[in-house]
């Protein structure tokens, strides 16, 4: 399955029984709530995946004070997707290489399916370079959360079925849980291959409505892969980017500060420039904003 042919027991362990488990649904009484439950809780896990992982953790696109930022590290990591600094410098790596040698999950160099889960369940994704991630590795509050990273999955779980039993686990963690995964795996996979390409980033990002939807904006990725700094990657109204709208809220009420977003003029002028490759290896764009 994979190149090296080892896998990463880490990922193993959590994918493999929480996607069995959802066979279990067929012995679970459903009722109507279930489904708030499912939708609640992948909609702010996903803001956490967003939010915090990517626009805050990974690039930097806003400012929140330690506590927040604290909170934001522990919300993200109820969605079972590894530790914060985990996260955040293996997709720093993804912007340095993307679909060049170095880019752990390409699809182009490699599989859909390497891109999508293949890449996390080899021993490749096991270790991250922590010297990409020292301006955050710096906290030790998040380097404990990064080392203990299933706690606050499991203490999310638990929290769920001591509220609403059985049937709300099911739906409220394991379902979402791995529905969770798909969606933002899917970025990783289907984003780089399956949509527009407004800007030419020199990789193979791609705009898709379909993957913003379900991933609160973050399909707009070819967007993204041009204006890496932007805490709004929806860059036009109709690119619909729940995570800068909920974003916006939380800045009018100081909890988030220095939102950074691409000017939508500027974005016109340098949409007919084709960019050098060169522009896009930074790990950190740090560009202009507004
Ligand atoms: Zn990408
Ligand atoms: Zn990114």
């Amino acid at each position: 399955m994979t190149r090296s042919g080892r896998f990463n027991f880490e990922t193993i362990v959590a994918f493999a029984p929480l996607h069995a488990a959802c066979v279990l649904l067929l012995w679970t009484p459903f009722e109507w709530s279930c489904l708030v439950w499912l939708v609640a809780t992948y909609a702010v896990r996903m803001f956490g995946i967003t939010a915090g992982y990517h626009r805050y953790f990974a690039h930097r696109s806003f400012k929140l004070d330690r506590v927040s930022q604290f909170v934001l590290a522990f919300l993200a990591q109820t969605s079972a997707q590894m530790g914060v600094l985990w996260w955040a410098a293996h997709h720093r790596t993804h912007h340095r290489y993307s679909d060049i040698e170095g880019d752990m999950h390409s699809p182009v160099l490699r599989s859909l399916w390497w891109s999508h889960m293949g890449w996390l369940l080899s021993s490749e994704s096991r270790h991250y370079e922590s010297r990409v991630i020292q301006d955050f590795a710096k906290f030790p509050e998040l380097r404990l959360l990064n080392k203990y990273h299933r706690v606050p999955a499991i203490l999310f779980g638990a929290a769920l079925f001591a509220v609403g039993g059985f049937p709300v686990f099911m739906w409220g963690f394991v379902v979402s849980t791995v529905v969770l995964w798909h969606g933002t795996f899917s970025i990783n996979s289907l984003a780089h291959v399956w949509g527009s390409r407004p800007f030419e980033t020199g990789d193979q990002s791609r705009n898709n409505f379909f993957l913003a939807l379900i991933t609160l904006g973050e399909g707009w990725h070819n967007n993204h892969h041009q204006f890496m700094y932007s805490a709004r990657q929806g860059l036009h109204w109709w690119e619909i980017d729940m995570s800068y709208y909920a974003l916006k809220v939380l800045s009018l009420f100081g909890i988030v500060r220095e939102l950074r977003t691409q000017n939508l003029s500027d974005t016109f002028k340098v949409q007919t420039v084709i960019n050098s490759r060169s522009s896009n290896v930074e790990p950190l764009r740090i560009g202009k904003s507004t």
